[in-house]
């Protein structure tokens, strides 16, 4: 009883609290909130997801959590039901906390059917031990962010050490892309009667412009055994069909797709073993958004949605700022897309070199949740963009140092215009553009938090 008071009384807090950052206007404020909610009452997270009514999901990988997360959520309310999704990427323990205390009422009362969390890696283990997921997905692994988190393989490691502290009845469904083996390795340790591992991947990759699949940053993986696994198809990274000597190889796959790739959206022809097959409309451009799409689409069927309300919920997703949306600002489009690591940047460089109307924008920050070493950008396949012979802006902390990099990638120096004034870079780039092109903006993460900013000024 007096439990659930201290619960009511931290909720009118931090729920009076959050209104008084939003009309003050100081930043996103998603992470203060949830801090003090988690002092005020520390099991106040797992009080309001215990109350869910069906399957609690999460999402977690390296690259497109929050995409996955969106698509999934889109196509959970296209289905009717009530969901709990901690949308702007928040995804430490604050974030969601917030999220949940946001979604809840003042009497402590959460009643949703489906919580939809995307997690970074490093917080599953925390977060598992305040609730227990059904359905949890793994998109991919890559190299990122590697002085806070270490190496790849112990990021598999902290992801089924979480594993191993859920409990629920039915055996948890683990959600694995086959194409990246560090993904699909993890879990091999758990019984069948406690881990449901279901896989999903791409069978072919058909791109518009078929000279893609050269270009991409190759990242050497081994397998459990130690060697170095071969390939028979590499769609990007290391993700493909692969094989080790000791019979390790990709999975068999329960849902199986083809992609066609275009400019700026992309479609997805998708099986299953039980004989369905239908197509997902993506309207977001690259791979990397097919995988996210692939990676939703097997999370819904797990979740028994309807193939209907799947295809229409991705189709009609509306994009969350920075990951892949189109915005009309003073009447031109700008499309803005995070980038963080080599193998992420280069796919979206894929679709900047397809694009001839499409103008550059680049912004790098070198600060904490950027990670601080941007030696990342010589490993990113810039010289995509050689033949690239327009005026190109860059700014942020390092944009120097990006100049460089896209000078060693054959871009001609007099088109390069360097600006460590984020808004005023910002605004010159859009006036380079004209109304029948698009500005391409490509920021590292505490980049977009800025930009996020400029947008709340409508773009002064
Ligand atoms: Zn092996």
């Amino acid at each position: 009883m007096i439990k659930n008071l201290l619960h009511k009384i931290t909720i009118c807090v931090v729920k009076s609290l959050s209104w008084a950052i939003k009309a003050l206007k100081t930043g996103s404020g998603t992470n203060l909130p949830g801090k003090i909610a988690r002092k005020l009452s520390p099991d106040i997270l797992s009080f309001l997801v215990k109350q869910t009514k069906k399957e609690i999901i999460t999402i977690t990988g390296t690259n497109g959590k929050t995409t996955t997360a969106g698509l999934l959520a889109s196509v959970f309310r296209e289905d009717g039901r009530k969901i709990v999704h901690n949308s702007r990427g928040a995804n430490m323990l604050t974030g969601i906390t917030a999220t949940a205390i946001e979604n809840s009422s003042i009497k402590a009362d959460m009643t949703s059917d489906n919580c939809i969390f995307e997690i970074d890696e490093a917080y599953l283990n925390l977060a598992f031990n305040e609730f227990n997921p059904h359905i949890i997905a793994v998109t991919n692994l890559f190299r990122d962010q590697l002085d806070r988190y270490g190496e790849l393989n112990a990021t598999a490691k902290k992801i089924e050490s979480a594993i191993a502290k859920t409990s629920v009845i039915e055996p948890l469904k683990l959600i694995l892309n086959a194409d990246d083996p560090l993904v699909s390795m993890i879990g091999n340790n758990f019984s069948d009667a406690d881990l449901n591992k279901i896989f999903y991947g791409f069978e072919e990759i058909i791109h518009q412009n078929s000279e893609e699949k050269i270009y991409s940053p190759q990242e050497s993986i081994n397998c459990k055994c130690g060697k170095p696994f071969s390939y028979l198809k590499i769609f990007y990274g290391h993700l493909g069909y692969y094989e080790c000597s000791c019979g390790v190889k990709r999975p068999a796959t329960k849902v199986f797709a083809k992609a066609y790739i275009g400019v700026n959206s992309s479609n997805i022809l998708v099986k299953t073993l039980d004989n369905q097959e239908f197509t997902v409309n993506i309207n977001l451009p690259g791979l990397y958004n097919c995988y996210n799409a692939l990676s939703a689409v097997t999370a819904a069927l797990e979740a028994e949605i309807s193939i209907k309300n799947i295809q229409k919920g991705i189709e009609n997703y509306a994009t969350t700022f920075g990951r892949s949306e189109t915005l009309k600002i003073k009447g031109k489009d700008v499309i803005i897309q995070l980038i963080k690591n080599p193998i992420g940047a280069t796919e979206v460089l894929k679709t900047v070199k397809n694009d001839d109307k499409g103008k550059l924008f680049i912004v790098i920050n070198d600060n904490y949740a950027d990670g601080r070493d941007v030696s990342w950008l010589w490993d990113a396949n810039f010289e995509l963009l050689a033949n690239y012979n327009k005026p190109a802006v860059i700014s942020g902390t390092r944009a120097a140092d990006m100049a460089l990099r896209l000078k060693y990638a054959g871009l001609d120096s007099k088109n390069l215009i360097v600006s460590e004034n984020i808004k005023s870079a910002f605004l010159e780039a859009l006036g380079n553009v004209n109304a029948d092109e698009k500005l391409y903006v490509l920021p590292t993460y505490t980049a977009l938090l800025e930009l996020e900013k400029i947008k709340k000024n409508n773009w002064q």
